[in-house]
C-alpha cells in the first residue's frame, strides 16, 4: 500500500493563479512562471511572474536575469512581515536563488506545482539544512493534473534553456508532457 496524497484541494486555487500568471508571462515574452504570496487569511497578498524578457519599470523587476517569478513577488511585498505565516505558491519548482529567499526570509511554506528535475532545489538541496534556514516547510505538487499542466507549459522552455543533460532528467520526470518536442 502506498500513503494516502494530502488533500490537494486547498492548494488548488492558489496553484491555478500561479498558472495563470505563467502563461501570462509566456505571452510576455518571459519564461512561463507564476508566482503568489498568501496569508494564514488564504488571501493573496502578491502576485508575480518571471519578467526576464521584458523591460524593468520602477513596479517591477525585470530585463534582468534574476527577475524570476519569487523574486517578483518578494519585490512586490516590500519589507516581508510575520514570514513565517505565508505559504509561497509557485507553478514550477523554484531555483537556488529563489528557494534560498524564501528560506532566508523564513517564508513558511512553499508549494509548487510541478517539480524542476534540472532547475529546481527544493528537493535537491534542503535549503532547511542551514542553520540560519530552518523554518521553511516544502510541499512538492500535491495536485496530480496541475503537476501536469505545469510540465506541459514549461517543457518547451526546458528544451529550449536547459543544457542535454538537463532536459534528459525532464524527460525522464514528465515522458508524457515531453514527448514531441525532442
Ligand atoms: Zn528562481
Amino acid at each position: 500500500m502506498t500513503a494516502p496524497r494530502p488533500d490537494a484541494s486547498p492548494h488548488r486555487p492558489y496553484l491555478e493563479e500561479a498558472l495563470r500568471l505563467a502563461r501570462e508571462a509566456q505571452e510576455a515574452g518571459s519564461a512561463p512562471v507564476g508566482a503568489v504570496l498568501v496569508n494564514a487569511q488564504g488571501e493573496i497578498v502578491a502576485r508575480g511572474r518571471n519578467r526576464v524578457g521584458e523591460a524593468q519599470t520602477p513596479e517591477h523587476i525585470g530585463a534582468a536575469s534574476v527577475a524570476h517569478a519569487e523574486m517578483d513577488v518578494f519585490f512586490a511585498v516590500g519589507k516581508v512581515q510575520g514570514a513565517g505565516e505565508l505559504t509561497l505558491y509557485t507553478s514550477l519548482e523554484p531555483c537556488l536563488m529563489c528557494g534560498g529567499a524564501s528560506a532566508l526570509l523564513g517564508v513558511g511554506r512553499v508549494v509548487w506545482a510541478t517539480s524542476d528535475p534540472w532547475g529546481g532545489s527544493g528537493r535537491i538541496i534542503a535549503w532547511s539544512s542551514h542553520p540560519a534556514m530552518q523554518e521553511t516547510e516544502v510541499l512538492p505538487a500535491p495536485d496530480p493534473e496541475l503537476e501536469r499542466e505545469g510540465a506541459r507549459l514549461f517543457a518547451p522552455e526546458a528544451r529550449r534553456a536547459f543544457p542535454e543533460e538537463g532536459w534528459a532528467l525532464w524527460r525522464e520526470r514528465y515522458p508524457e508532457e515531453t514527448a514531441g518536442l525532442e
